[in-house]
């Protein structure tokens, strides 16, 4: 290899070096989009298998309506799991009403939950996911309950409530 081609390679990889990490900065914002997860469906599939507002929620990243989810209101002992694949999040003693008109907890079940940076809506917040499907959940606030001090507000639509 003469030093010109040595050259070339190097600026190629620094190129891409740049452009990677560039890219990688942008699709933050997009939760999950290029992560692997243990549960992998097509669009088709998980349409398949979840009501609209659910799909709208979990792989859309959408909101529901505060207010809306019976699991706002829902205090007995049990098992808040993942909507979309299955996997157990929150339990009910780490949950709280925070007034939201969300499903609260001050902290997930280790290892359930992923996170990322969401920067829609003119806003920086810590988007939370199912750390198995890559299901969009809600986001978690730093304004929440000791001992954690942290809210994770979410929507009751991408739950399912087990009652112990
Ligand atoms: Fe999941």
């Amino acid at each position: 290899m003469d030093k010109r081609h040595f050259l070339q390679i190097g600026a190629v990889l620094l190129g891409t070096a740049f452009f990677s990490r560039y890219i990688n900065g942008s699709s933050e914002t997009m939760a999950s989009a290029d992560t692997k997860f243990e549960v992998t469906k097509t669009e088709a599939e998980w349409k398949s298998i979840l009501t609209p507002d659910q799909f709208q929620v979990l792989r859309k990243h959408g909101t529901e309506r505060a207010h809306t989810s019976p699991l706002d209101k829902t205090y007995e002992p049990g098992t808040y799991v993942c909507a979309g694949c299955g996997q157990a999040l929150f339990t009910s003693d780490t949950k709280y009403n925070s007034g939201t008109g969300w499903p609260s907890f001050f902290t997930p079940i280790e290892g359930a939950i992923g996170t990322t940076v969401d920067r829609s809506l003119f806003m920086t917040r810590t988007e939370v996911h199912c750390s198995r499907c890559g299901g969009h959940l809600g986001h978690v606030f730093n304004d929440g309950p000791k001992p954690t001090g942290l809210r994770y507000c979410m929507n009751g639509v991408s739950l399912k409530f087990e009652p112990a």
